[in-house]
């Protein structure tokens, strides 16, 4: 049976296409009862979403996808059912938005430079009220036709090594850990397959993570083949994690899978959801 929970999602609030509220009926239509909202560095989106989820009778679990750096990679941790209002985690999101912005501003004149002018105002006009992302530079870069496609925008210009990456010290792994602990919510390690790590690099990670206090993993993400599903839940029973499943929803058209779509988690994982059913 498919899973109905989608515990990893985006929307306008950082880089995802709908408005929280868009994004909560989408999912009702497509059979979700449990719906985590987890934007890049921000909860801007979650007022608007539990809102609709009431009226949907989908649950709303506010989250937020916290950027970490660890051995100069970016690391993905999805605090779940956190409180928005804890001012630890709120101190440490704004540290995070500040180094967007700046990030933001190096990545435009390195952009600039490499002969795209005003990439900046650009991408901060895509991203409105929302959190800037690397995503909103490639769809202005995309819009503009240096590519043909968000992807191959991020293969020449944007992913490490190309002309508009910014190398960016996010927070440390114990540092947003501790921040998802103090607004009540269950430290989720995101995508561990996306990192390109070897298996023992894999492991030191998940040691530092389960280390620093992280409690679950994503064994589902987006359209994980089967075989890292496999070897996730493999790592999930060593190091005694919590077991997510996540669209990474962020567009119709770009998205990996369709929201509700998630194949089911391996049965003797304990779902991560089961610390806040009780
Ligand atoms: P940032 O956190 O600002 O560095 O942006 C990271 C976001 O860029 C991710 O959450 C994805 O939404 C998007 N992204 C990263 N790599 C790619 C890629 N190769 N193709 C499409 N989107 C990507
Ligand atoms: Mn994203
Ligand atoms: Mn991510
Ligand atoms: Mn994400």
């Amino acid at each position: 049976m498919n899973s109905r929970h989608d515990m990893h999602t985006h929307s306008l609030a950082s880089d995802g296409v709908y408005e929280p509220a868009e994004l909560v009926r989408h999912a009702a239509q497509a059979g979700i009862t449990e719906l985590a909202l987890s934007d890049h560095d921000t909860t801007a989106g979650i007022v608007e979403a539990d809102a609709t989820a009431c009226q949907t009778g989908i649950r709303l679990i506010p989250a937020v996808e916290v950027s970490t750096s660890w051995q100069s990679k970016a690391i993905h941790i999805v605090g779940l059912n956190i409180d928005i209002d804890s001012p630890v985690l709120q101190a440490g999101l704004r540290e995070l938005q500040n180094i967007r912005d700046a990030r933001a501003r190096e990545m435009g004149a390195r952009l600039t430079k490499h002969g795209f002018p005003d990439s900046y105002s650009a991408a901060m006009a895509l991203a409105g009220a929302g959190m800037i992302t690397r995503t909103h530079f490639a769809r202005h870069l995309c819009n503009i036709g240096v590519a043909g496609s968000i992807s191959e925008v991020f293969e020449r210009y944007l992913r490490q090594g190309k002309p508009g990456y910014v190398s960016t010290q996010w927070a440390e792994i114990g540092d947003a850990i501790a921040w998802i602990k103090a607004a009540g919510g269950v430290a989720t390690l995101a995508h561990p397959h996306r990192y390109k790590l070897t298996a023992s690099w894999l492991r030191r990670l998940l040691t530092d993570f389960k280390q620093a206090g992280g409690q679950a993993m994503e064994i589902v993400s987006g359209n994980t083949p089967p075989q890292d599903i496999q070897s996730a839940a493999t790592l999930a029973r060593k190091f005694e994690l919590l077991a997510s499943t996540g669209s990474d929803f962020h567009a119709p058209e770009h998205t990996w899978v369709k929201l509700g779509r998630l194949p089911a988690l391996p049965a003797d994982l304990v779902p991560v959801w089961s610390c806040w059913r009780a």
